[in-house]
């Protein structure tokens, strides 16, 4: 058992192709392999993950073997690794472009999912937009039945309004209470905000999908939505 457990970690030299990875936009070349990063990676363990083993991977021409594995969708993208790599090693960046080489319908279920529905309906929930401004204006009731809200109101598509805020889709799912926490500050801070009631998906699935036209196409509806509303700052939480 052991025996053959071994013989399958064994790395056929001939296969390494180093040369491969200059074509690469990143320094995962230079990697000295000190492992500072997996001691700072939340995810290192996982399934054997450990951002070393997947730099040392592109580096040495492993890509088609790294782009069939779970590794590159384990990591979290939070860029830990990144802020102490000696050698500042983009590692959230090459776990990134390692799943954009993987074929669209092999993209993990529920990301794939997920951007589909973002894509078709604005997001990822595929929750219609009546549903949503119900969503809304009940969480905003419920703050404004606290003691110092009586006033309260969540202002939808309000046009010269401060600040536009995108919204997570689990906070109109299931954590409505997180919603709270953010619209309380506006409310104390005296912010002029609002909040779109279209494409109002806070979460990049593009990004984290590796998909940049995806990316594009949802970035920029939340754009024309500014230009729209004549609203000058945004508020993306994801
Ligand atoms: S911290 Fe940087 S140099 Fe060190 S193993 Fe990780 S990627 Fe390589
Ligand atoms: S970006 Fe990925 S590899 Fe780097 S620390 Fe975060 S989870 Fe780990």
């Amino acid at each position: 058992m052991n025996k053959v457990k071994e013989k399958s970690k064994t790395i056929n030299l001939n296969l390494l192709n180093h040369d491969k990875c200059k074509s690469w936009d990143y320094l995962q070349d230079i990697c000295m392999t000190c492992s500072i990063c997996s001691s700072s990676c939340p995810v290192s363990g996982v399934d054997d993950f450990d951002p070393r083993k997947m730099v040392r991977m592109v580096s040495l021409g492993f890509e088609d073997e790294l782009i069939q594995s779970r590794w590159p969708w384990i990591c979290t993208m939070c860029g830990k690794c990144e802020s102490v790599c000696p050698m500042g090693i983009d590692i959230p960046g090459i776990a990134r472009k390692v799943r954009s080489l993987r074929d669209r319908d092999k993209v993990p279920g529920i990301l794939h999912k997920g951007l589909s529905m973002a894509l078709k309906t604005g997001n990822n929930l595929g929750l219609p937009d009546e549903d949503f401004i119900f969503i809304i204006e009940d969480v905003a009731e419920e703050i404004a039945e606290e003691p110092g809200f009586e006033n309260f109101k969540a202002p939808i598509d309000k046009k010269g309004a401060n600040l536009l805020t995108t919204i997570h889709n689990k906070l109109v799912n299931t954590h409505t209470e997180d919603l709270k926490h953010w619209w309380k500050i506006f409310y104390v801070a005296k912010e002029d905000w609002t909040v779109p009631s279209k494409n109002w998906e806070g979460t990049s699935w593009g990004l984290f999908t590796g998909d940049d036209n995806a990316m594009k196409k949802m970035a920029g509806r939340v754009a024309d939505h500014m230009k729209q509303l004549e609203v000058k700052n945004l508020l993306w939480p994801e």
